[in-house]
């Protein structure tokens, strides 16, 4: 029960941890706690079939276990400081380059060999987008596929099972500090340990809240994204996807000023469902595997939001907004481009008819009842921008899905070495709101691991 390092969430930000404390002290006793199931029992029970939608599963498939949120994703490894969360701020923009150009060597020796690593530098499509307002973002982004994401991750589990005591289906209840540590508290037993790192992830987010209370660590949070999920012919978008693979672009509205960016492009993908504390939002994937590919792209555009004094409660907003189109569709709604424009619901005969075959089945309803008029506007500016780079995007049949909120964990206070106000308590990943991506999260787990190999 007592453990010289224990880091709670399996997530990309404690498999890494866990990863580079083992190669540096493989002497040191360590345990990882996590919420959901191991990785091979990780399944979402909804097949399209029999179970159309979220039936709300203890533990959550597609968030939790091991692998974390990003164990079905697309496995896009951006690898910038343009995007994916601030973590330069606090280590440096070459050291957080250099640690996910790390994460990226592992993933290839662990089964990403051979996937494909695109990059913006020098591209022509700069120029093109500036031409027309659009703004591209420089990054490289290695794509393993949601199918090869998941046998890395089967090598990494591999790898680590015998080397660390992972503890699955065991969610942390409490963490309390102790004269030599932490004292770390599940529903059956408790647990102790020198230095702790939690990880917890998007999903953890009000467990992480909780905590800070409890340990009176001080947190901010202002903003959140809301947005559609947009999906297409491949074609469309082809002649970026094919070059670039993901394109991030960025737009400012002509109408309020706002902000509009593409976000999560997944060529030839599908797009699925996401349960955020039991609020059914929409995201996207696709196969490296071309049997697995579909004839459509899908990426989302989103708006972020942020808020000024007195309101605290952004993702409590994001939520409201979800939860609205849950009541209005069930869950996720699903509207032809045209249809919005001409201020009239999506049905389900004017979705057959569509030139395009939805990858998710939604509930074909009305965005505008949804979203806030500021927000929608802006969608729409940007699809009118993106169809002068790609024409074809502001076709009437383009789907719009809604809505995908990108929630962001309040951020907490963590010095240089992302440690809390606590000497030893360590707070990384999308949990500490610093990160919002495989890469970063990725990246501050080894970041940790390596302070505390050299410190302990
Ligand atoms: C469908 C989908 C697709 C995505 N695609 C991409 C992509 O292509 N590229 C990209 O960069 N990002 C993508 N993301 C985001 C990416 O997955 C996350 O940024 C990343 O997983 C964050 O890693 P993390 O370790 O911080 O947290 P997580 O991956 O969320 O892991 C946290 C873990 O902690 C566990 N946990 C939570 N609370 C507790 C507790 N109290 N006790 C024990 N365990 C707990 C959870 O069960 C979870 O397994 C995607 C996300 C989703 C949902």
């Amino acid at each position: 029960m007592n453990y010289d390092v224990i880091i709670i969430g399996a997530g990309p930000g404690g498999i890494f941890s866990a990863f580079e404390l083992i190669k540096l002290r493989p002497e040191l006793k360590i345990a990882v706690f996590e919420a959901g199931h191991e990785l091979k029992a990780r399944r979402c029970p909804i097949d399209g079939d029999k179970v159309k939608s979220c039936i709300g599963c203890k533990s959550c498939s597609i968030m939790s276990g091991f692998g974390g949120a990003g164990a079905f994703s697309d496995g896009k490894y951006n690898i910038t400081n343009d995007f994916g969360g601030t973590l330069y701020e606090y280590i440096g923009k070459k050291q957080a380059l250099d640690l996910m150009r790390y994460v990226d060597d592992i993933n290839m020796s662990y089964g990403g060999e051979g996937t494909k690593l695109y990059t913006t530098a020098g591209t022509r499509f700069k120029t093109v987008c500036i031409q027309h307002d659009l703004h591209l973002l420089d990054a490289s982004v290695r794509h393993l596929g949601t199918d090869i994401n998941y046998v890395v991750l089967e090598n990494i589990y591999a790898h680590l099972k015998d080397k660390v005591d992972f503890h699955f289906d065991t969610p942390v209840e409490a963490v309390a500090v102790t004269d030599s540590g932490y004292e770390i508290k599940c529903k059956d037993n408790t647990y102790t340990c020198t230095e702790c790192i939690i990880s917890v992830g998007r999903s953890g987010s009000k467990w992480m809240e909780q905590v800070c209370v409890d340990l009176n660590i001080p947190t901010k949070s202002n903003r959140v994204d809301i947005g559609v999920r947009v999906e297409l012919p491949a074609e469309v978008f082809a002649y970026l996807t094919d070059e670039l693979y993901e394109s991030k672009i960025v737009y400012r509205t002509e109408k309020y000023g706002d902000k509009v960016r593409t976000f999560c492009m997944n060529p030839k993908g599908a797009v699925v469902n996401e349960n955020t504390n039991g609020i059914i939002t929409v995201n996207g994937h696709s196969y490296e595997d071309p049997k697995k590919q579909t004839q459509n792209t899908n990426f989302a555009l989103l708006v972020a939001k942020h808020f000024s004094e007195p309101f605290k409660d952004s993702n409590g907003y994001g939520e409201s907004i979800a939860r609205l189109s849950n009541m209005l569709g069930g869950g996720v709604i699903v509207q032809r481009f045209g249809d919005l424009i001409r201020g009239r619901r999506s049905t389900a005969s004017r979705i057959e008819e569509a030139f395009i075959t939805p990858t998710l089945s939604a509930t074909p309803g009305d965005l505008s009842l949804v979203l806030p008029k500021r927000i929608l506007d802006g969608i729409i500016e940007m699809i009118y921008a993106l169809d002068k780079v790609a024409p074809g995007t502001a076709n009437d049949d383009t789907l719009l899905y809604g809505v995908e909120v990108k929630f962001y964990n309040m951020e907490v206070d963590v010095d240089e070495h992302l440690q809390s106000p606590y000497k030893g308590l360590y707070i990384i990943g999308d949990g500490s709101g610093i990160t919002h991506s495989l890469s970063h999260a990725s990246a501050s787990g080894v970041y940790v691991a390596r302070n505390i190999a050299e410190n302990l």
